[in-house]
């Protein structure tokens, strides 16, 4: 049985990794960590998910549960993550990382906690899209590059990032693909921009509702139109890979991994 610790327990995704670990077995967690102002402080996780209780406290402090956890698992805010790296790394507990709209700081944190342990940051754990991933690659590779590149994403109202981390990992799965540069070619935003350029990996973003998440890459030329996407219809599906991932995971040497290595186990 792997024992994890949960990062953002009293959230969305917190609540849905919650669900979904009783359903599957084979993990169950040992602590659970959200905000200190958070008003979850004090609930059992397991009460606080919407399910029998578990005996696990929701607190404030991670470094307490460290020596008794075989993974993290990080589902917050991005000014949250490097904290837990460096936790993490001291600890020498391997880390998933969900929270997404990671910045320059957080991810040269990550680069430095993968010497000492293992670190997966995934800003979608689903197969489905971790599949995505890999098929924009190849139509960027295969495709000519007058065919043009747009991504499409949208989310809840409550999302706090955008464009989402997995549109700019499709862009730079493209980018990547067609041997550039991604920082080079990426336009987060149209507002005011002016007639598209060639080699543009241009983002478009919608917020609105209770949308799970739907994410669409786009390859259009003259005449024609190639659309590869994915739908989310239930957060259970990034719990599900969530869970395997952290997994997978636990006793992994140190080192940078992704899902796709994941997937390819
Ligand atoms: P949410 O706002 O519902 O939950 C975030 C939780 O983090 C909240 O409970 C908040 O109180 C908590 N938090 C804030 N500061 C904290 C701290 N210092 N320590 C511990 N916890 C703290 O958001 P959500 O929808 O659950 O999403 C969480 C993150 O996961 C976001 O970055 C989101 O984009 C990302 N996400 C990733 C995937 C994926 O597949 N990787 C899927 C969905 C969402």
């Amino acid at each position: 049985m792997i024992r994890a610790v949960l990062v953002g327990a009293a959230g969305r995704m917190g609540r849905a990794i919650t669900v979904a670990a009783q359903s599957e077995g084979g993990l169950r967690f040992t602590g659970a960590v959200d905000a200190a102002r958070s008003a979850a402080l004090g609930t059992d996780l397991g009460v606080h998910a919407g399910l029998a209780p578990l005996g696990v406290s929701i607190g404030s402090e991670l470094a307490p549960l460290l020596s008794c956890a075989d993974v993290v698992m990080d589902f917050s805010q991005p000014a949250v993550v490097g904290e837990t790296l460096g936790r993490c790394a001291a600890a020498r507990v391997p880390l998933l990382v969900g929270t997404t709209g990671l910045g320059t700081e957080q991810l040269l944190a990550a680069e430095q906690a993968a010497r000492s342990i293992a670190v997966l940051i995934a800003p979608n754990t689903s197969l489905g899209v971790t599949l995505l991933l890999e098929l924009v690659r190849r139509a960027a590779a295969a495709l000519p590059t007058d065919y043009d590149i747009e991504i499409f994403e949208a989310h809840h109202r409550e999302k706090k990032d955008a464009p989402s981390g997995t549109a700019l990992a499709l862009g730079r799965a493209a980018a990547q693909g067609r041997g550039r540069d991604f920082d080079d070619v990426a336009v987060r935003s149209r507002s005011g921009s002016g007639p598209r350029q060639p080699g543009e990996i241009g983002f478009a973003v919608q917020r609105a509702g209770d949308i799970v998440g739907e994410h669409s890459v786009t390859f259009a030329a003259a005449g024609e139109r190639l659309v590869l996407g994915h739908v989310a219809t239930d957060r259970a599906v990034f719990a599900r890979g969530a869970l395997a991932a952290a997994r997978w995971l636990a006793g992994r040497h140190a080192g940078r991994y992704t899902m796709a290595d994941v997937l390819s186990s």
